[in-house]
This record gives structure tokens, sequence and C-alpha cells, in this order.
């Protein structure tokens, strides 16, 4: 077998790994490298591979950096099996949508026929094209393609995250993107099943998630958001973010009936992901009654027009809106609408990558352009720290200490450099395992 490393090798993004048997091509995650223009010149790069030369993909999760480079794979020819938990289907076919819009709005920012980036990466005519080769697994039964037997575990992180366990001669196994083993809303990861080689993601490789209870912290800034009538705006990722934002809040407003602020979701792909969650709850820690009651603490609006009407109300008030980190969505509008107040608050609850609005806020870099203009935020800014959907340090490593074959060779992926290297150090000297950084090796044959 042999495996080389074609994304997320320096950063956290475009996940790809090209795995080879005697007769057959795979890959593990088709995912899209996200970011400012380098990143998008970056998803026009030519595979080592020719995409009809592919005969699978055994796709982890439905976050873009793992799927969002599926349909540009169809565009050049692929048309094999789409290898996936039923729940990452669906997550994955909003998120696919919602991209192929993103792709066809970015391009005609581009008005030189000449550069490549004026061209949408696929449409929404490929997205759907994918839909038709999506093929559902089940956690933990392990299925066969030749002499390769293949099986999904679960990785917690997001709705039905999974790592791949891959079994041929010698066996290895993908972590995917790795959860919390404390996660109010999702099972920790499973154990590993022992394998030769683990190729393990390692976002938080130089860190840990900091011990704050956010259910405390938020209870103090609702009470903060009552006592001065403030909007609190809360830009949020669609998936799994929003849901347990949501159902943080739900658990306030049940022992707090002075805190029970009139609150909105406004963002279409958070309703839609969030019925994905309704739909799959039994694999999550809440039941589908606990599920809707928790979620039924907040008023999801359907309508773009709502955003006008929440526009005119008055705190005390909570609006939950996409995109996480005010880079697009309805999130816009609110911040326009309500950020040039200093009564009024932003609560970040997420990663902010550099160059988005989210960032210079968090930076604060007050005078931000959106929507065709330049404005002065005057709202004040508060992060909510801890409502990650990724292991931090200490997670990797109680992970890894499942493994229990002292010989196998760990190959780290999805993380940036401090993370890889930090990680490594920790594994060689806490777990005595040897380390490879997938960036250094590229490849591995066994
Ligand atoms: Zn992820």
């Amino acid at each position: 077998m042999k495996v080389s490393f074609l994304g997320a090798t320096e950063t956290v993004t475009g996940s790809k790994y090209l795995v080879e048997t005697g007769s057959r091509k795979f890959l593990v995650d088709c995912g899209l490298y996200q970011g400012q223009k380098k990143e998008a010149l970056m998803n026009r790069e030519p595979l080592p591979i020719d995409a009809c030369e592919i005969d699978a993909i055994f796709l982890t999760h439905g976050h873009l950096d793992h799927c969002g480079f599926i349909p540009k794979l169809i565009k050049d020819g692929f048309c094999g099996k789409i290898f996936a938990t039923e729940a990452t289907i669906e997550i994955a076919k909003i998120i696919l949508l919602d991209s192929a819009r993103i792709q066809e709005s970015d391009a005609t920012k581009y008005t030189s026929k000449n550069n490549p980036l004026s061209t949408p990466l696929y449409s929404l005519e490929d997205t759907q094209d994918s839909f038709s080769l999506f093929h559902k697994v089940e956690l933990n039964k392990a299925f066969m393609i030749d002499d390769l037997e293949i099986t999904y575990m679960n990785a917690g992180h997001i709705l039905g995250a999974s790592s791949v366990y891959l079994k041929g001669e010698k066996t290895i196994l993908f972590s995917g993107d790795l959860g919390r083993y404390e996660d109010p809303i999702m099972y920790p990861p499973s154990d590993i099943c022992e394998a030769d080689y683990i190729v393990m993601e390692s976002t938080y490789g130089s860190r840990n998630h900091s011990s704050m209870n956010p259910l405390v912290e938020l209870e103090k800034i609702l009470e903060d958001v009552v006592k001065n009538n403030r909007v609190l705006l809360v830009p949020s990722f669609a998936v799994a973010r929003a849901q347990l934002f949501v159902h943080y809040l739900s658990q306030i407003f049940a022992k707090r009936e002075d805190l029970k602020i009139p609150s909105f979701v406004s963002s279409p792909m958070t309703n839609a992901v969030t019925e994905i969650y309704k739909k799959f709850s039994s694999e999550t820690k809440l039941s589908e009654e606990e599920f809707i009651n928790s979620m039924s603490s907040v008023r999801f609006l359907e309508f773009s027009k709502d955003y006008s009407k929440l526009n005119k109300k008055k705190g005390p008030l909570i609006i939950v809106a996409a995109s996480g980190m005010i880079s697009g969505g309805r999130i816009l509008k609110y911040l326009d609408h309500f950020g040039k107040h200093s009564n009024n608050k932003v609560l970040l609850i997420g990663y902010q990558a550099e160059g988005t609005i989210g960032y210079h806020l968090e930076n604060d870099i007050r005078e931000v352009s959106l929507l065709g203009h330049r404005m002065i935020v005057k709202a004040e800014i508060q992060k909510l720290e801890n409502l990650s959907a990724h292991a931090g340090q200490d997670e990797l490593l109680q992970w890894l200490s499942t493994n229990k074959n002292p010989k196998t060779q760990v190959i780290l992926v999805h993380g940036e450099d401090k993370a890889q290297n930090d990680l490594k150090l920790k594994i060689e000297k806490d777990l005595s395992l040897q380390v490879s950084l997938s960036k250094e090796i590229r490849e591995i044959n066994f």
C-alpha cells in the first residue's frame, strides 16, 4: 500500500490523502483549501493523479475542508463511489451547495478573463452531480473492496464524523477531525483499534482549550445583556457550533427565568443543519425530545425578509447568524445595523481566520469593509472560549493512548507548523511512538 499526502500537510485545510493498493486508488477525504487568494489558487492546481483513475472516496465528515473539492473532482472525471455515514452525506450536501454558490459569486469579482479565478471552481450543477455518488456506510461495520477492509469509527467532532480504518496486509487509521471528550452533544471519539500506521490530525497539537466553563461565562454575558438592554450578535458556523450555542442558551433559560432573552437564529443553512441533527439525534448524547426542547428556546427564522423585522427590535435581544467569521451570510446585515451602537455586543464563539471581519474585530480593528462600504464597529467585542469541536492537545494524546501497539508509526497532518512540531515531541516523550510529519515525508510505502 502507498499513501501520499496531497493536502492538509502544512495547513488545516485541503485534506486529501491518496491510498494506492495493488489494483485500486482511493482518496481519504477530498477537501478544499480555505482562506484567501493563495488558497483559492491552490485549489486550481492539478492533482498528481487523473480524477477518473480514482476508484472511490472515503469521506470522514461534512466540513468543507474535507469534502469541498468533491464537485471539482467530478468535473475532472471522477465517477466512483463516495463512502460516508448517512449524517455526513446530508451535511456534506448542504455544505457543498453553499460552497458552489460562493464559488459562483466569487468568480464574478474577477473581470479579467485571464485570471483563473474568474471562472468558478465548480457550479451548482457539478455539485448536484456529486449527490448520486454518495454511498451510505454504518459505523463499526466493516465492508470490503477487493482485499481491502474498510471500517468507519466514531470520531466525535460533528454529527456523522468518523475515523477511517483500512486493513490490507497492514493496517492504517485516518483519524479525520477528532472531537472533545466532554462535548455536551457529541460522544467522544472511539478508542483506537490497533493500527500499524495512524494518520492523525493536529489542529490543536500545541495547546489545550481553556478550562473556562462556557455555561458560567455565557450566564454572566446574558446578565449583562439584560441589565443594559443590549443586542447580542453571535456570528456562528452553521454546523455544530450554532446547535451547541443554542443548547447552552436553553440550559441557562431553563434555570434563570430572568435571563430568558428573545433569541433568534437567522441562517437558512443553520436551520437545515439543525434538522439533520434532529433526525440523527440518536447518534448524539441528547434524545430527539431533549434536542427539540433545547432548540425550541430560540426561534429559527426562515425568510431573508425576517432580518428587516429583527432590525426594528430593541434589546435585550440575541441574534445568531452565519457566517462564523463574518465573511458572508446574514450576519453582515445585522452587524451593519446593530454594530454601529456601542451599547450592543458581538460575541465571537469560534476561530477567526486572518483577513475576515471576525479576525479584525477579535484584534480590535474597528474599521471594516462590508456590503460595499466601510463602517466603524462601535459594539463591544467579546470572545466565548471553549466551544471548539476539535480535541485539544491532551485530548489528542488521550485518544492516541488508546492504541495498544507500541510499534505504531504516527503521521501528523492537518495542523500548522508549531502544532505539528509540538505534538510530535509530546507523543514521542509521553507515548514513545515514532512520529513523522506529512509535510516532510510526503508519502509512505508499506
Ligand atoms: Zn472538521
